[in-house]
């Protein structure tokens, strides 16, 4: 055994003093709430924190920023928010702002050297800023000649498709929808955005095997299930408010299967802060049973489900022969099932395979839900529809307390998709549009999010718009990234906080600075509230109550309308000033051209708002090609590694929310003031030569010969899969090859990435 190396300086001086002290076993409890109230009262001082936090997730409130789990449609409690959405209030509503004296202090050259928590320190921006091309600093410029320049460089565009324009699930409904009437009033359909990075092998798999691209279940259901399978996913940290569902659900009797390779706090109990038995430590056990697979092993493992399920007749035939088509083929694909594959996929003995399934069997309401565990595989989309399949088979779908849930990553990802925030959007959509507005929209798909990226690289594409995000950071293949959004003629971030995307601008680059969901919008002069759509398909409002960070702060709605004004001029028959007047006006529109959001503006006026329909969900209608939910069959797969490499997953800590980094803590896996560090298995560590606390690069290999590096990793021995290791991103993203993607989805395979450790 090669000995250990000494400790080197960190990349980040902030991560010096790194400690280690191993996996926790429960989420939430008292150090939840401390940790809250201390961000909060940091970040925000004493009364700002008591507003926001007592109004977030209130019916009458805004809406938290962060992740999208939904509201409790009756009773919330005083402090509806978890400890994750009080980080994320705070982060927003801090006091120390960025304006123009911060950029006249730091240059673009100084700013590169940073790293992208330092940059969100640094506060709320508050002006508009603008660095002209061959300048190394940010100056500051009027809110019109913004807009000027912005629809100069876009008339100035050989062809509409040259422009991107992309969003984070951010963006309110009504910014959404007035962003992609820009865009196709403009003349293209380039409209990525951060789904294409996270559920969009949900959006394909669920809308090729049931017609619709969403989940099919409510709050309520999951509160009856009687059994919840949580596959490929980590509530405690990414979804918290989720715990207090499943302890609820306990509590109505239901069991909890649960399938990851890590043993994650939040699957395994949950202290809940809002009852004393949870503050005194005593939570609620979920997870009954926890499936550590192999990375990659779950398309497998529900083929081999399926196959015991048919064997032990586990079958709603009535729902079958009524509602569904392929089951024969499906059946005799599974019966010629290869087990020892199987077992080689998932890294599970048959006996677990087979407890699992027998939970199935004997369940009468069962909801899967999943996150990106699942989706950010290259077969992802296969694993998907056999969740369906299995849900078919039981007829798990349209029932009470049972059904399918994708759980959403960011507040209002699944809203601004109905809104049309779509490449690849439904001649249906495009039809209505074409009839409100009076243009005929372009027709041609556009570029998602790795396609905007090899356009910007490759010339094709010369102007980037940003309606909030981080997309340097977020997307694959960093430095590719990065060079492509430098490559650009124009740069326009629409942001409320500083960050990388900033950095690596465009020669001409832009900052526009946004109203968060904290603040109160009086866009025209009046009170204005927007509306967000959540994972289970509810709608409600959202109405910020703080005083904005600075007064030349626009909402997103008011951006969009000046951008759209200053590019198309009258051209079209659109009235954006009104738009920007007047939110109700926008959602007047949203109701005439949005399918199933018929009486938009009016809906939405109700306490807690509506749920947008949903066939299979409401009434067992399945709006696909066959009029049917259909059973699909996917080849089994085994996926497998050359010698002395290992298969990398990519993760959030507890201390962040997609790029965004709170902090430098993961109190969950034990990790304090550090960020690079490696999880691995005590058997990889022993088989490689290294030991717990070696200091390693990363290097991922692919088809295209480019070896791609992470630096300086601290290898942390922790209880994962053999051959499996985990590291946070954005940190390890420069491994992940743009081309590595999720078959028919597209979405970058985060979670399968092969890579090999060097000593360093
Ligand atoms: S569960 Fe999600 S939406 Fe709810 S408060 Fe926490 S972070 Fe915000």
């Amino acid at each position: 055994m090669a000995p250990a190396t000494p400790e080197l300086p960190p990349i980040d001086p902030e991560e010096a003093g790194l400690r280690v002290t191993g996996p926790a076993d429960h989420a939430a409890g008292l150090t939840a709430v401390r940790v809250s109230m201390a961000k909060a009262l940091r970040q925000m001082g004493p009364v700002k924190a008591a507003r926001n936090l007592l109004s977030v997730n209130q019916t009458d409130g805004f809406d938290c920023m962060s992740c999208a789990w939904p509201d409790p449609q009756g009773h919330r409690h005083t402090a509806e928010f978890c400890e994750n959405g009080a980080k994320a209030v705070s982060w927003e509503g801090v006091r120390d702002t960025a304006g123009p004296e911060f950029f006249a202090a730091h240059s673009l050259s100084d700013l590169a050297g940073r790293t992208g928590h330092w940059l969100e320190k640094q506060g709320r921006l508050t002006h508009p800023m603008v660095r002209r091309a061959g300048r190394d600093h940010y100056e500051p410029i009027s809110w019109d000649d913004a807009f000027a320049l912005i629809g100069s460089h876009l008339r100035g565009l050989a062809s509409p498709d040259e422009a991107v324009f992309y969003t984070s699930g951010r963006a309110s409904n009504e910014a959404a929808f007035l962003y992609q009437l820009l865009a196709r009033a403009y003349g293209t359909n380039n409209l990525p955005d951060c789904s294409n990075m996270c559920h969009e092998s949900t959006s394909v798999g669920l809308a090729r095997t049931i017609g619709v691209g969403k989940g099919s279940i409510s709050l309520e259901d999951l509160h009856r299930a009687d059994l919840i399978v949580v596959s490929g996913q980590n509530p405690g940290t990414n979804h918290p408010r989720m715990l207090t569902a499943l302890e609820i659900a306990k509590r109505n009797g239901a069991r909890i299967l649960a399938i990851n390779p890590l043993p994650e706090a939040g699957l395994l109990r949950f202290d809940n802060p809002q009852k004393p038995r949870g503050l005194a430590g005593h939570g609620t056990g979920l997870a009954d049973k926890l499936l550590r697979i192999r990375s990659n092993g779950d398309l497998a493992l529900w083929q081999a489900i399926g196959q015991l399920l048919l064997s032990a007749g586990a079958i709603d035939r009535d729902f079958v022969d009524t509602y569904t088509i392929g089951f024969e083929a499906w059946s005799a694909h599974l019966r010629e099932l290869d087990r020892e594959a199987v077992l080689r996929a998932t890294g599970l003995p048959w006996a677990e395979i087979e407890e699992a399934a027998a939970m199935l069997a004997s369940s009468e309401r069962i909801v899967h839900c999943w996150a990106m565990g699942i989706t950010q595989h290259h077969n992802a989309v296969a694993t998907i529809q056999e969740f369906v399949n299995v849900a078919l088979l039981q007829g798990m779908i349209g029932k009470p307390g049972a059904g399918l849930c994708p759980v959403r990553g960011h507040s209002n990802v699944q809203g601004d998709r109905t809104m049309g925030i779509w490449e690849k959007p439904p001649a249906i959509f495009l039809d209505r549009l074409r009839d409100e507005f009076g243009f005929e929209p372009p027709r041609r798909h556009g570029h998602d999010a790795t396609d905007a990226v090899r356009a910007l690289r490759d010339g094709r594409a010369s102007v980037f718009v940003g309606l909030g995000g981080n997309f340097v950071a977020a997307m694959p293949d960093t430095e590719v990234t990065a060079a492509a959004l430098r490559g650009a003629g124009l740069t326009v971030q629409i942001s409320t906080k500083l960050n990388r995307s900033h950095v690596d601008a465009g020669r001409t680059a832009l900052i526009l600075p946004t109203l968060g969901r904290t603040e109160r919008d009086r866009t025209g002069g009046v009170e204005q509230r927007i509306t967000v759509e959540d994972s289970m398909s509810e709608v409600h409002a959202s109405r910020g109550r703080s005083a904005p960070a600075g007064p030349l702060l626009r909402s997103e709605i008011d951006i969009v309308c000046g951008i759209a004004a200053a590019t198309l001029g009258a051209a079209f028959d659109i009235p954006w000033s009104a738009f920007a007047r007047d939110y109700d006006l926008i959602r007047e529109r949203i109701g005439r051209v949005v399918p199933g959001a018929a009486g938009y503006a009016e809906k939405i006026r109700s306490r807690g708002g509506f749920t947008m329909p949903h066939g299979p969900r409401d009434s067992r209608t399945f709006p696909t090609p066959e009029g049917k939910a259909v059973f699909t069959v996917s080849p089994l797969e085994v996926l497998t590694v050359p010698p002395g490499r290992l298969v990398l997953q990519t993760l959030r800590s507890h201390d962040q929310f997609n790029t965004t980094i709170y902090g430098l803590d993961d109190r969950y896996r034990g990790i304090k003031s550090g960020r690079r560090v490696v999880f691995i298995s005590a058997e990889d560590l022993a088989e490689l030569g290294f030991a717990d606390g070696d200091h390693v690069d990363l290097i991922s290999e692919w088809a295209d010969g480019v070896s791609r590096r992470a630096e300086r990793f601290r290898l942390v021995e922790y209880p994962t899969p053999k051959g499996c290791v985990a590291a946070y991103y954005p940190e390890t993203n420069p491994l992940i090859p743009l081309d590595s993607q999720a078959a028919e989805s597209g979405t970058p395979t985060s979670k399968w990435v092969v890579v090999r450790l060097v000593r360093c």
